[in-house]
């Protein structure tokens, strides 16, 4: 007998991976893109902001692994997809605010670097997202986390206008745009370096540069790409 088909492929619920370095835009673009195909999405920057914060909050040494490791194993971290973006539970405590603090972002580049940490959030991403349906947003999402996903897009954009992007985001705009600018440029240099999924695109993913693009054509690119692939996947 004939396999049965599942209905119109545009029903599919499949999983959309963004990657890219800070401040190119894809919270922004995760978040309005699952708003417009009603998809949940995932900022798996906040799993690994929310473990640095307890790492802080503890004490531990952010050169050891194995307790970095043990931590998260102890750790209950829960995103809350809202339409404005994911609030995030540390322990039951909402932490969305503290956790986009300078201090946390850098700490949170620190702890990522160490594959226990690692492994323990990509088991808890693959959970999430296993349904589909998702727009999971992060560095290693296409790479590592889900490497079959329907849809891959790395988000880029050159890094003068990433770090202004994210000097106007952080709160209260407190640190000066340079140091701001140079923070950015030493947690990209981390993210893209470190031994263990480093930030770089999947070989099958597809480049926008946001660099001369509004959103709403960054936005409509990425439509497109996602528009066509639910035509084409089966
Ligand atoms: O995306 P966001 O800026 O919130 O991420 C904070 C840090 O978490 C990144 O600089 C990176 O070191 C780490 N991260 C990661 N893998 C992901 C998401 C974030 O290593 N999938």
């Amino acid at each position: 007998m004939d396999s049965v088909k599942v209905g119109p492929a545009a029903f599919r619920r499949i999983v959309i991976a963004i990657d890219g370095p800070a401040g190119s835009g894809k919270s922004t673009l995760a978040s309005l893109l699952a708003r417009k195909y009603n998809y949940t999405n995932i900022e798996t920057g906040a799993m690994y902001r929310a473990l640095a914060l307890k790492a802080m909050q503890n004490g531990v040494s952010l050169d050891d692994a194995a307790a970095l490791g043990a931590l998260a194993g102890e750790s209950g971290i829960e995103l809350l997809p809202k339409p404005e973006g994911n609030r995030v539970l540390l322990d039951g405590a909402d932490v969305t605010e503290r956790i986009r603090q300078q201090d946390v972002t850098e700490v949170a580049s620190r702890v990522s670097v160490h594959p226990a940490v690692r492994e323990w959030m990509v088991d808890r991403q693959r959970e999430i997202g296993a349904g589909g349906g998702i727009v999971m947003e992060g560095r290693d999402i296409g790479t590592k986390v889900f490497p079959d996903a329907e849809v891959k897009i790395f988000l880029d954009a050159a890094p003068e206008i990433r770090g202004t992007r994210r000097f106007l985001q952080s709160p209260a705009a407190t640190a000066p745009e340079a140091a701001v600018l140079a923070e950015l440029h030493q947690r990209d240099q981390r993210d893209r370096t470190r031994a263990t999924s480093p930030l770089v695109p999947a070989p099958d993913a597809i480049l926008i540069d946001s660099t001369n693009l509004s959103l709403d054509q960054v936005v409509a690119r990425a439509t497109e790409i996602i528009d066509e692939r639910l035509k084409t996947s089966s």
